[in-house]
């Protein structure tokens, strides 16, 4: 997950880290990313290192905006982490069942919600865009537009407004995950995951953990 490591993450290294390693791990990955500084990745060599198993530190819910690519700016490689993504980062049935997956059978032990910045699904959500199936989606980020206290112009063309919302979605999907999935709340309970939250901003590059 970091440099010391010449391939891809073992068995043994992810069971010496705990969840908090592997969040402070993707703080200085990000931090990397940032610098410029990124680890010289030998993708084939992760590649032959994880073709007979893979041992993920985490499983992230992240947007499929083009910009916002969770492995990258996180300096991320092959093998490293689990990665599920739907616009506006919502967590469906389906996106609960891969997370639940991700830890109780494949050993991932941080759940990482990340939003970001100008993110499209959120400004549509707020515009009460209409459009096939993405209607449906949107749909489930319209909670965040109506829980997010703001003063100011709640419209998708005010960026703080936008932002504000990408941050309460973020929010509320662990609440459901909470909610929803028993599985990941008891891994959480019993100390073997952490589900958090995390905002990139698209024009610094930073990515900042909330809570
Ligand atoms: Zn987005």
């Amino acid at each position: 997950m970091h440099r010391v490591y010449a391939a891809a993450l073992t068995k043994a290294q992810r069971e010496k880290l705990t969840p908090d390693d592997i969040i402070a791990l993707m703080k200085k990955g990000n931090q990397r990313f940032r610098l410029g500084e990124e680890s010289p990745h030998d993708y084939l060599a992760q590649q032959k290192a994880t073709a007979k198993g893979q041992y993920p530190a985490a499983v992230i819910l992240s947007c499929i905006d083009s910009r916002a690519p969770a492995e990258t700016i996180m300096d991320l490689g092959i093998g490293d982490c689990f990665n599920a993504r739907v616009a506006g980062n919502i967590a469906n049935d389906d996106i609960l069942g891969s997370m639940e997956f991700a830890c109780k059978l494949a050993g991932a032990k941080v759940v990482l919600v990340m939003g970001h910045t100008s993110c499209g699904a959120i400004k549509g959500a707020i515009d009460n865009a209409q459009l096939g199936n993405l209607t449906g989606l949107l749909a489930k980020i319209r909670p965040a537009v109506q829980a997010t206290e703001y003063q100011g112009e709640r419209s998708a063309k005010n960026y703080g407004f936008v932002d504000a919302v990408a941050r309460k979605n973020v929010e509320l999907t662990i609440t459901d995950i909470h909610r929803r999935s028993t599985v990941l709340a008891n891994l959480e309970s019993a100390g073997a995951i952490r589900i958090v939250g995390a905002m990139y901003n698209i024009e610094t590059g930073l990515l900042e953990f909330l809570g």
